[in-house]
């Protein structure tokens, strides 16, 4: 099987899914390559595509202004795996909080769920913490930077991984978000995962 997984490269944390989509790709003998997404044109040639952390008022903007955003919910519905980390897992939400929507972000709306922008707050802008996951075997070393946290959901949507009452990955079908960078600690599976959905 060859495909082409886009990483969406408007803004934030690309190069890092970049790398380590490769290294999925390889683990899992998938034959393809993984793309930075900055344009319609680009996003046609995927099969599957990560919206990364950042900064997700600039996302959405950016999203809006590379005629992305209509797109990327049309193929959504239409099945296809998307995975919103930080940043990401804030656009994936059908509803943000007053944070969002004092920056009027417009959220891509794909999940069954509520998000809380920082909602770690500011004395724990950036830490670690093992994660259980659900379906894994062992802890996932979770690196969270500014990060949201979903504090609700419903209808399709459940919960993969919980941290000190936090609802910080969830799953609905082929749509994933997780409010930490499983990009930044060096282990594969998630995007293993991710990669099985195609
Ligand atoms: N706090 C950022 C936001 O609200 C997300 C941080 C991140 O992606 N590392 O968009």
């Amino acid at each position: 099987m060859t495909v082409k997984v886009g990483v969406l490269a408007v803004q934030g944390a690309v190069q890092e899914h970049l790398d380590i989509l490769k290294k999925a790709m390889s683990s899992l003998e998938i034959s393809g390559s993984p793309i930075g997404v900055r344009k319609l044109e680009d996003f046609q040639k995927v099969s599957a595509l990560i919206i990364p952390g950042g900064e997700s008022t600039t996302i959405s903007k950016l999203l809006q202004k590379n005629s992305l955003f209509d797109p990327v919910r049309e193929r959504a519905k239409e099945g296809m795996p998307i995975m919103g980390t930080c940043a990401g897992c804030i656009l994936m939400a059908m509803e943000g909080d007053q944070a969002v929507a004092k920056t009027d972000t417009q959220l891509l709306s794909l999940m069954d769920m509520a998000v809380i922008r920082n909602a770690f707050g500011r004395q724990r802008e950036s830490f670690e913490a093992d994660l259980d996951i659900l379906g894994f075997n062992g802890t996932f070393r979770g690196v969270f930077i500014r990060a949201p946290a979903i504090s609700r959901l419903w209808g399709g949507c459940s919960v993969l991984s919980t941290f000190e009452d936090n609802i910080v990955m969830a799953r609905q079908g082929a749509r994933f978000a997780l409010a930490f960078h499983p990009e930044l600690s060096g282990d594969t599976r998630i995007h293993e995962m991710f990669l099985e959905q195609i």
